[in-house]
């Protein structure tokens, strides 16, 4: 006789929220609708041809040629560790640059990999220093890789992609990078920039449910890992035999494919295409300077400096004089508003507005600072009520998109 352990238990129905942290962002309505269709096998022809046209959508996604593009079944962090695990051998040098959590997650990857990371540091809100960069490979000619976050989502900093790439092919480096949070939200010139490996993530400025790490390996990443002496160490990520069912010719069983999953990534990058990658930058551009007027009308200071800011990723300092956590508890209770927080040395000093995808838009951005207004009042700080969504239209009005109306575009 079994336990009855969960009886009782019914459906689970999540409250509908405004989701502006770190991700996962909100989901459109035709994402979700395309996660509903009929299941069919991962070998299935229709399932093939819509595999082959999910590599089609991530290549213009990534602005890539790269025939090794697909969607990693698993979520940016098997993503980062694909990339790891199938470059790095035992012994080899990468260098990786540290400014935020995200990079300290890639030293621990090259660690476990039998490498050995030479670590270049810069300040938490600061971007990458490539003079550091430039420096680091001076001393280390014999380095292989070079690994870094393009956005580092636990500060909001930008970093400069296609300067760092420049310096390790100066080198003769790879490139590994994390776009995880930069994929949509800003340019990722993979071939323009010269990028070897980049991985992203489905629920960031993709606005795909959570779970899956869209990837592109130049053809010198597939060289590079055909020629290995050593067997990749994980069987799953090894790419040698994932090529079997994501490449271009053969299509052989290595595991069950998130089949609905991948119909929600299509759907999503059906509609990055239909909005075009330059509209869904300058959108993201739009909505953070009506964002950033409205924060700064409340007194909030930004932590990084106005040229490195991530417009999807916006870190702000705590209004001095309200309890940090109370916020966060009372904007998700009374507003349905999930914010970010500090990570790390971060945590308590920080918070994190995150407009990416389709949490990216005007109602998402009025309707935050207005909770602010009357949570900061209520807490008893020196602010002015309407000031800051005033603040925020002007922003939007000021746009050159204005001659198309605020609210259709925003
Ligand atoms: C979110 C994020 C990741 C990890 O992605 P998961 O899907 O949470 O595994 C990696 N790098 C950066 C920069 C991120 O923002």
């Amino acid at each position: 006789m079994s336990s009855d352990s969960g009886a009782g238990i019914g459906s689970f129905y999540p409250p509908q929220r405004t989701l502006m942290g770190p991700g996962p962002s909100e989901i459109h309505p035709r994402v979700f609708s395309a996660m509903g269709r009929p299941t069919i096998g991962y070998l299935d022809p229709v399932f093939v041809k819509m595999m082959d046209e999910l590599k089609e959508l991530l290549r213009y996604a990534f602005q890539t040629r790269n025939s090794l593009t697909f969607p990693v079944s698993g979520p940016g962090s098997v993503g980062m560790e694909m990339c790891f695990v199938n470059m790095v051998s035992p012994g080899d040098k990468v260098i990786v640059c540290r400014n935020g959590v995200f990079g300290g997650r890639m030293i621990e990857n090259v660690e476990r990999c039998g490498g050995v990371a030479i670590v270049v540091e810069d300040p938490m809100g600061a971007p990458i220093d490539p003079d550091k960069v430039e420096e680091a490979f001076r001393n280390n000619p014999d380095a292989k890789i070079l690994a870094f976050v393009h956005a580092e989502t636990s500060t909001g900093v930008a970093s400069d992609a296609k300067t760092l790439a420049g310096i390790a092919r100066k080198h003769g480096a790879y490139t590994i990078v994390d776009a995880v949070t930069s994929l949509a939200g800003i340019p990722v010139l993979v071939d323009e920039w010269g990028l070897d490996a980049v991985y992203s993530g489905s629920q960031k400025c993709l606005s795909c449910t959570p779970g899956l790490s869209p990837i592109t390996f130049s053809d010198r990443v597939v060289e590079l890992v055909k020629a290995r002496k050593t067997r990749v160490q994980s069987w799953f990520m090894d790419i040698n035999l994932l090529l079997g069912y994501w490449g271009e010719t053969t299509r052989t069983y290595h595991h069950t494919a998130p089949t609905n999953a991948l119909y929600s990534l299509h759907e999503a990058l059906v509609m990055l295409r239909e909005e075009g990658l330059e509209a869904a930058w300058a959108r993201h551009e739009r909505n953070h300077k009506a964002l950033r007027a409205g924060l700064e009308t409340l007194g909030l200071k930004f932590l990084v400096e106005e040229p490195y800011r991530l417009p999807q990723m916006n870190a702000v300092y705590v209004m001095p004089g309200v309890d940090e956590k109370e916020v966060r508890r009372r904007l998700l209770a009374e507003f349905n508003i999930e914010i970010g927080a500090g990570l790390g040395t971060l945590a308590g000093k920080i918070w994190r507005f995150g407009i990416m995808g389709y949490s990216c838009k005007m109602e998402n951005v009025m309707l935050c600072l207005c909770a602010l207004e009357s949570m900061f009042d209520d807490m008893g700080a020196k602010i002015e009520i309407g000031a800051a969504e005033a603040a925020a239209y002007h922003a939007y009005a000021a746009h050159p998109s204005r001659a198309k109306g605020v609210r259709a575009v925003a």
